[in-house]
């Protein structure tokens, strides 16, 4: 975006962000951890707010096309590729929405953090951008106090490592050799992700 200087944001809680229809809440390894320690919940806990979403390509576009929109990394499991967020409810809204409240307001996933603002790799610092459907859908944008730039791009830079993390944990985890393609184990891959502290290299037995 041309500049964050003069854009004012201040978030009216209307949980608009958190009914938008077809949003998928990625989330990374890191942020399940934190959810996790939030609720109190194992890897099989887990999984009852999780979700393994594919994205079907639109006319003319590949996985590809598809993979370098979403920037978090597709996970391989029996059905093809798949996106991990949180669980919506049969409305279409985020499980975790309470009225208008995020009900884990404390751990909620880094891109709820950062939202209206979406971040890309760039040379000397992450790329910022509004989220597309932030711009037709956010009253808050517009409001209060322009925001601090500095805190904005820490944010970013905070996003963009832990989606590097979650980048080499779908790099490993794709990549372990072809078994039985009916033999994906979901609690094992949170379960890796929540056994994975910084640098660690333990991993849980199967
Ligand atoms: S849509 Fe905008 S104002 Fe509404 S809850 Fe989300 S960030 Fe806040
Ligand atoms: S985790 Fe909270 S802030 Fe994020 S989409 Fe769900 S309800 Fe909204």
């Amino acid at each position: 975006m041309a500049s964050l200087g003069n854009f004012r944001f201040h978030c009216t809680k209307c949980g608009a962000c958190c009914k938008y229809p077809g949003l998928i809440v990625n989330v990374t390894p890191r942020d399940v951890r934190v959810l996790a320690k939030h609720l109190k919940a194992d890897a099989a806990g887990m999984l009852k707010v999780l979700g393994f979403y594919q994205i079907e390509p639109g006319q003319g576009q590949s996985q590809e096309d598809v993979q370098e929109r979403m920037v978090f990394p597709p996970l391989k499991t029996h059905r093809g590729p798949a996106y991990l967020g949180l669980l919506k409810s049969p409305t279409g809204e985020c499980r975790f929405l309470a009225g208008d409240t995020c009900s884990i307001y404390a751990a909620r996933p880094r891109i709820c953090q950062a939202f209206p603002f979406s971040f890309k790799p760039a040379g000397e610092g992450p790329a910022i951008s509004v989220a597309r459907f932030a711009t037709t859908s956010c009253p808050g944008i517009g409001q209060g106090e322009p925001v601090n730039p500095a805190k904005v791009k820490e944010t970013g830079k905070l996003i963009l490592a832990e989606i590097d993390e979650a980048r080499a944990f779908a790099r490993r985890w794709n990549n372990q050799p072809d078994g039985d393609p009916g033999a994906f184990k979901p609690a094992r891959l949170v379960g890796e992700m929540l056994a994975r502290v910084s640098g660690a290299t333990t991993r849980p037995k199967k």
